[in-house]
């Protein structure tokens, strides 16, 4: 079909043990999922799941063994690292999933950065503002190869962790999670229908905190291959 401008490129991510790439649809993310999370940004941990999206083009993607880099936005003087687990959504998707059969739908698994403008979305929460300046911003969601479920399983419990500069900063595990996976699709898919190459990105745990030029982002999950990201 001839488009009168060139056609945008499918953003795409490396899958584990296959030449083929995951397209990318959409990036839905989970607000508030760990309970210490929640309660270090100054809130009970105790309610529903919240969305919010990222755009597909934000996605910044990282082979297998490779350190991807990430200019460091402007407008903003305090970016924020969030380790998150990805799950990739394979389909066939579609509205008001049953967390039973939530798994069906499930392509894999890879580990992420839900990068944050903290300043600025602190003020969109005071103000009753979107939280798009904070959180959808250009290279705001580096991840990694993602690994199929048929090769992992359904991943219900496992390490988390990022190390900035070969510092611990965040640790937990993912079985904390308030709602986990098969809830979050459960959730999600009662207000939007779900498609194939939709992402979701499960929430942090505690520990958030500032990145600067020059940090070196190590991310974990599980068995995941690890998420390394140098911040220029
Ligand atoms: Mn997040």
């Amino acid at each position: 079909m001839p488009y009168v401008i060139a056609p945008p490129a499918i953003v795409s991510l490396p899958v584990v043990g296959c030449a083929d790439r995951f397209p990318v649809r959409r990036i839905y993310c989970v607000g508030r999922n760990y309970v210490e999370h929640a309660q270090e940004m100054g809130f009970s941990g105790r309610e529903a799941p919240f969305f919010f999206m990222k755009p597909a083009d934000a996605v910044v993607p990282c082979a297998l063994g490779e350190t991807v880099e990430m200019a460091y936005p402007p407008a903003t003087t305090n970016l924020h690292h969030e380790v998150e687990l990805v799950v990739a959504i394979a389909g066939p998707g579609g509205r008001d999933i049953a967390p039973e059969r939530a798994h069906e739908h499930v392509f894999g698994y890879a580990v992420g950065l839900d990068m944050t403008r903290r300043d600025r979305q602190g003020e969109a929460k005071k103000q009753g503002r979107p939280w798009e300046i904070g959180k959808a911003f250009d290279g705001s969601a580096p991840i990694g190869a993602i690994v199929p479920a048929a090769q992992c399983g359904e991943l219900l419990d496992g390490p988390i962790e990022l190390r900035v500069n070969d510092r611990v900063v965040q640790s937990s595990d993912i079985a904390k999670m308030i709602w986990g996976v098969r809830d979050i699709i459960a959730h999600l898919s009662a207000a939007w229908a779900l498609s194939p190459g939709d992402l979701i990105m499960t929430g942090t745990p505690e520990g958030v905190g500032a990145v600067a030029a020059g940090d070196v982002l190590l991310a974990r999950c599980a068995m995941l291959p690890e998420l390394t990201v140098r911040v220029r």
